[in-house]
């Protein structure tokens, strides 16, 4: 009784605290965020003509020219020195050229022989090489026992003996691909034949994904899929129904004569793309900044099947593009913010956080001058979780507020219960929660280097990540109310005396 009574006091004096003044001036900016300028934006940014704004892609470009015309037109000065781009490289490896050569018959891409992966050009000749089994090591056995492989060729099987139980699954699983190469790595191979029992095989691929880093931090050995053919013109007698006597365990690892001439030659691709960057300058306090961002690239297409990415993350882009224009017009009618304002769309999203990463590793301002980011991905739809909820037109997930400064939560709650009065949904700020939201999307790379974040949010959907994901399915109403969150958030961040204090220890956001 005693307790309920207290607790309900202190609700009601923390109800209190929040009743604020509304900042009329501010409002009167705010109310210029409107859904039907977020709708007029997010049918050109999530267009057919983007494609899906695949990392790189024709598409994303046309949605880069379009935000930098918008930044321009408003007024805002360019993010980066003289310019409204950031561009970073990209790599991807080509191969040029095989080839397999055993006792001087050449054999046949495809047909007989495809590599494996993309480490290095080399010209490998060799004048034996090692068999060891299944090329398994893990707790209870090892296929290379008594063998000394250093420096050469082993030849191993695909799979695994009938009883084998992995003791790891995926990657990890020492009888898949990798497990193998890593073993033979680990051993001192430097080329690993893999069996395999269906050859000819469809060609595969000979370009690798783009990557953000065009080198390699680990040199494995040159790994190449061999017929059956081949293992026999190598093994000779023993290589003859070689899977049936490994089964009957007739096989044991042993070194073969043979002049196995290995070949792999390939090229490094490069192309530029580039995050967006407009800047609002501030008064008193223009050297520190106010950071809001969201990625505008989305994943693309499949054949003519276009991922529109409308909610992921269109409805972040236009966002910024709604907030870039209200903050220029504070700005114009002597109203901006004491503290920058830099809105950043970056791309690379979907394919692991490359434009923020590349921009925290080569940071425009200071970091330790940049008091907050507030990443906005997906705010345009209701999540499965509120689908059938009374809130469902009126909440949004905030993430990440109760790291790094004990400033964010308080001030996003005096805000909101001021101006947008959104139910704010913390749930995924529980550790154990096993989206990990908070590590999935770019406001992470600010964090990683101490800058305070603030993710906003609605959920996944059943359009998440699917071609349905386009702009008819937008609430508009909901995406102006949370857009607005996000305004009245960093003008008060950008105004107020002091910077966020960082007073959560860094370790606390790897606590899971
Ligand atoms: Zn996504």
């Amino acid at each position: 009784m005693k307790r309920t009574t207290l607790l309900l006091i202190a609700c009601l004096s923390l109800a209190i605290v929040h009743a604020q003044k509304k900042n009329k001036t501010w409002e009167k900016i705010g109310n210029s965020i409107t859904a039907a300028d977020l709708k007029k934006h997010l049918y050109i940014v999530a267009s057919a003509e983007n494609g899906g704004r695949d990392t790189p892609s024709p598409g994303l470009e046309n949605a880069a020219n379009y935000i930098e015309e918008h930044f321009k037109s408003v007024g805002l000065k360019p993010g980066n020195g003289d310019s409204y781009r950031m561009f970073y490289p990209l790599y991807r490896d080509s191969i040029l050229s095989s080839s397999v050569k055993v006792n001087g018959n050449l054999y046949e891409l495809n047909a007989d022989y495809q590599t494996g992966n993309s480490n290095y050009s080399a010209e490998l000749p060799f004048s034996e090489a090692v068999f060891a089994g299944y090329g398994i090591v893990d707790d209870k056995m090892d296929s290379y026992k008594d063998l000394d492989v250093r420096g050469k060729a082993v030849i191993v099987l695909e799979g695994a003996p009938a009883d084998y139980k992995p003791s790891q699954s995926g990657f990890q699983n020492p009888s898949g691909t990798f497990g193998k190469l890593n073993a033979a790595s680990k051993k001192g191979a430097v080329a690993v034949l893999i069996v395999l029992k269906d050859f000819p095989r469809r060609p595969s691929v000979s370009q690798s994904n783009w990557n953000l880093n065009g080198y390699r931090a680990t040199i494995n050995p040159q790994l190449f899929y061999i017929s059956k053919n081949i293992a026999e013109s190598i093994m000779g007698e023993d290589g003859k129904g070689v899977f049936d006597k490994m089964t009957a365990s007739s096989l044991k690892g042993k070194t073969y004569k043979a002049n196995i001439d290995l070949s792999f030659r390939k090229t490094t691709l490069t192309t530029q793309v580039s995050n967006v960057m407009g800047l609002v300058e501030g008064t008193d306090k223009k050297d520190e900044y106010v950071f809001i961002t969201a990625h505008y690239d989305h994943v693309g297409r499949r054949d003519t099947l276009i991922f529109y990415g409308a909610d992921d993350d269109g409805s972040g882009t236009v966002s910024i593009l709604e907030l870039a224009e209200a903050f220029a017009k504070a700005k114009a009618e002597g109203k901006g913010p004491r503290r920058s304002i830099v809105f950043m769309t970056v791309s690379g999203e979907e394919h692991g956080l490359w434009g923020s990463a590349y921009y925290a590793n080569h940071p425009v301002y200071p970091l330790e001058k940049t008091t907050v980011d507030l990443n906005i991905d997906m705010i345009g739809r209701i999540g499965n979780d509120y689908m059938k909820d009374k809130d469902s037109t009126n909440y949004v997930y905030v993430i990440g507020d109760n790291k790094l400064s004990t400033e964010l939560t308080p001030i996003t709650e005096k805000i909101n219960s001021t101006y947008t009065k959104l139910k704010l949904d913390r749930k995924y700020n529980d550790p154990k929660d096993p989206n990990r939201f908070y590590y999935r999307s770019d406001h992470y790379n600010f964090a990683e280097k101490g800058v305070p974040i603030i993710f906003y949010f609605n959920g996944v959907h059943p359009d998440y990540h699917r071609p349905t994901d386009t702009p008819d399915k937008i609430k508009y109403d909901l995406l102006e109310r949370r857009a607005k969150l996000v305004f009245y958030t960093a003008m008060e961040m950008a105004n107020r005396e002091e910077m966020l204090k960082r007073d959560i220890p860094m370790d606390s956001q790897r606590a899971f």
